[in-house]
Formats: C-alpha cells, structure tokens, sequence
C-alpha cells in the first residue's frame, strides 16, 4: 500500500484536515497525532476498514479499540446508560486523555469490543485530532499507532518506522503532549475502577467522584492474575534489547545499576536515568535522560522516545530507574515494568 504523509502546521490547515476526515470517511486508515501518542484512525462502524487496522498493527483480535468522539452527543448513541460518575468525568476531563469504559448499545459492533457487552470511549484534546474528528463526524477507533508490542509512537518518525506501507495517509502533527496513553476508567462499576493508568491520575479523578479502585494487574506481582482491560495482559511497549526496572532508594539504584553494567561484559548496555541522578552512571554505552524527578509529566512525556533511542542505537541491555508509585509515577511504571517484561529489581 502506498503510504502518503501530510505535514500540518496547524489544525487550521484546513485541506489537511478535509483530505484527512474524508479519507477516514471512505474506509481508510489515517494516523493522526492526539494529545497522548499517535493515533491509528479507521471508521469505527466499517468492518474492512476496523480489520485493516488489526492487520497493519499485527494486534490480537481480543484487544477491543477505543472509539473517539468530538462531540458529546456521540456518546448517547454508543452506549446504553450513562452513569452519574461518569457524567462528571465527561464534564471535567473531557476533551482529553480519560477513555471511559461504558455498557454498549446495538449500534457499536462486535469487531471493536471484541465480543464485550461494554465501550471504550475517548473525546481527546489535541487541536488536529479534534478538527479531523469533528470534519469527519463519525465515530473512530484509533489505537496508538505503533506495532503491537513495540513502544508507542509519540514522533511521526516513530510511526514511520513501524506502519510505512501499511496505511493510507500520515499526519504529521509534530511531538505528542502527554507522552503516555490515556487511563482507562470502568464508570459501569461503583466505585469506578482504572483498568489502565495513564495521563490522568487516580487522585485527579479522586478529587472529582470519590474513591476509585485500581485494577490489581497494573503493577504486576503475580502473572497469573489476569487484568480485566483485554489488551493490558500483552507484553506492551517493549524495546527490543533486555529491559530491567529498579526501585527503591535512588542512591541504592545507582549502585546496583552501576555494579550490573560493570558486569555486563562486552553487550551494548543503556541507562535510562533522569536530570537529578545522570551524573551518578559510569560505563554505560549510552546514558538517557527520561527527565527530572519534579516533573514526572515531563518523564511520561518522554518514556517512549528513551525506549526507542535505546533500539536505534542497537542497545542489548537497558537498565532504568523506577519511581514512587504515586501520582503520575503509577503510569510511567505500568509502561515500565511492561517494557521489562516484569523484570523488576525490589528493595534496594
Ligand atoms: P490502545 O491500543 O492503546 O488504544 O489501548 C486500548 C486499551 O483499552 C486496551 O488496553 C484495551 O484492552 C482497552 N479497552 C478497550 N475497550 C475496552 C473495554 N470495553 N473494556 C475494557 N478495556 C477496554
Ligand atoms: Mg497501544
């Protein structure tokens, strides 16, 4: 398939946005930037056009896709009953990068919630993807646009690398914001419960409807629990050498990344650390910057690109600082541990 890419000043690049939501219109896949990564669009009621998108990612059927919207009047078509909670969180959150689950209606298919009685719905806050979304006026699903299992795109360099040749039309939209994919909240449920932490944290949602609960498999400590969000039991945002995730007291970190990369012979060995520990790494072949401890928006924000420059400099081992499970630290460490495939280093 022949691969166009449009770069786009702004949403106000008007023809960019029409060849774009046609496109979309017409059954085909248009990747576009959102306020969290790239975005693989199809529209979300044509079944070729859902199923080419399975196909160019390489994504198991049973990984059911988020329908994004412009409008919230949208949502009353798609789903059966709107619960008070998240009425609220439509009003606060929305639009940005907050996917919330709901029972479906008849009108959404099969083929998008891979079988479930229940919707992920998403308004995200990106000006391009919004004009698209709003110029087009349909429902589209539109997973991050990466190859299943590999880091999600947050460059349109990103998504060149994994989807050339396998889609329609790149929108070319410049760095994602957010960095990380939207959380992804159950409101079916009471209390409402995060099936996949992301751009919006447990205590912002807190402050707005009350407690929430947190799905148990976010932070894995026991594989053989299986996570009630299909696509979150994946092997996810994997770079392609050995990933190792460190937690606990940052000096006790340093040392023991430190003593592993002296032990890790003549293998190409990263080190993902951030603004306030660089200096405390010796050995590595390439050290990373993910950001400063202060700003874990800013860690997010950059999480994926850290993992792919790891695979462009052909890296075999890469060893990464953890964070405090609070916050926004719950979300990077969800992609972490995932990256590393559960190898986590506890305790030091
Ligand atoms: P992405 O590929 O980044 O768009 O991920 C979509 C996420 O939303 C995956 O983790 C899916 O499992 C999850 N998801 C989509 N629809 C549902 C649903 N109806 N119930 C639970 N999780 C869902
Ligand atoms: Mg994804």
């Amino acid at each position: 398939m022949e691969t166009k890419i449009l770069t786009i000043q702004s949403a106000e690049d008007g023809a960019a946005i029409a060849e774009a939501a046609e496109a979309l219109k017409s059954g085909k896949l248009v990747i576009f930037p959102t306020e969290t990564v790239y975005g693989l669009g199809a529209d979300a009621l044509n079944e070729t056009a859902v199923d080419g998108i399975f196909t160019a990612k390489g994504r198991p059927r049973d990984n059911p896709l988020i329908v994004h919207i412009a409008h919230e009047d949208q949502v009353l078509d798609l789903v059966s009953v709107i619960p008070p909670k998240g009425k609220d969180c439509m009003d606060i959150f929305w639009p940005g990068p907050l996917t919330l689950i709901f029972n479906r209606s008849e009108l959404v298919p099969n083929y998008v919630t891979a079988g479930l009685d229940s919707v992920a719905i998403r308004m995200p806050d990106h000006p391009v993807a919004r004009s698209i979304l709003q110029e087009a006026n349909i429902p589209v699903v539109a997973p991050s646009a990466n190859t299943s299992g590999r880091p999600s795109p947050t460059t349109a360099d990103h998504v060149v690398e994994d989807m050339m040749g396998k889609v329609d039309l790149i929108i070319d939209g410049g760095h994602t914001g957010v960095g990380i994919e939207s959380t992804v909240l159950d409101v079916t449920v009471d209390p409402p419960m995060i099936l996949r932490p992301g751009g919006i944290t447990r205590e912002d949602l807190e402050a707005i409807i009350g407690p929430v609960d947190m799905d148990e498999t976010i932070l894995p400590s026991d594989s053989s629990i299986i996570p009630k969000s299909p696509g979150q039991k994946y092997k996810h945002y994997a770079p392609r050498g050995e990933a190792y995730v460190f937690a606990g007291n940052i000096i006790g970190i340093a040392g023991e990344i430190n003593r592993r990369v002296r032990e890790s012979g003549s293998k190409k060995t990263a080190v993902l650390a951030t603004t306030e520990t660089l200096e405390l790494y010796r050995g590595m072949d390439l050290l990373v910057n993910m950001g400063s401890r202060d700003n874990l928006k800013e860690v997010a924000h950059n999480i994926f690109d850290a993992l792919r420059c790891c695979d462009d400099e052909g890296m075999e081992v890469i060893f990464i600082e953890g964070f405090e499970l609070e916050g926004m630290g719950v979300s990077i460490m969800n992609r972490l541990l995932k990256a590393a495939g559960g190898k986590v280093i506890l305790g030091l």
